[in-house]
């Protein structure tokens, strides 16, 4: 497996308009902001009892706990990206 540990942060949109974050071929939820830091929880959370987490703060990630349950959300990415959602793509440098 390749190690992407400068990967990139995407904001995209879903379907209700909800804004969401893809790391490392997952997808998370927007669980809360404080000040200037966002909370970002996996998707399949409750479906997968999945616990893997990213914090940003402003453009940069701050803390990253990506141990997944399940295989990463490739194909619903790849819907997301025909549909051209994408709002920003920022380059983070995990700390
Ligand atoms: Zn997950």
């Amino acid at each position: 497996m390749t190690d992407h540990s400068a990967g990139e942060l995407e904001l995209v949109r879903s379907k209700r308009c909800m804004p969401q974050l893809v790391y490392r071929n997952c997808f998370y939820n927007k669980e809360a902001t404080c000040d200037n830091r966002t909370v970002w929880t996996c998707v399949d959370v409750r479906k997968m009892r999945c616990r893997a987490r990213v914090h940003t703060f402003g453009h940069k990630m701050v803390v990253h706990c990506l141990t997944h349950t399940h295989a990463p959300h490739l194909n619903l990415i790849q819907k997301k990206r025909l549909h051209d959602h994408l709002l920003q793509r920022l380059n983070i440098h995990p700390s």
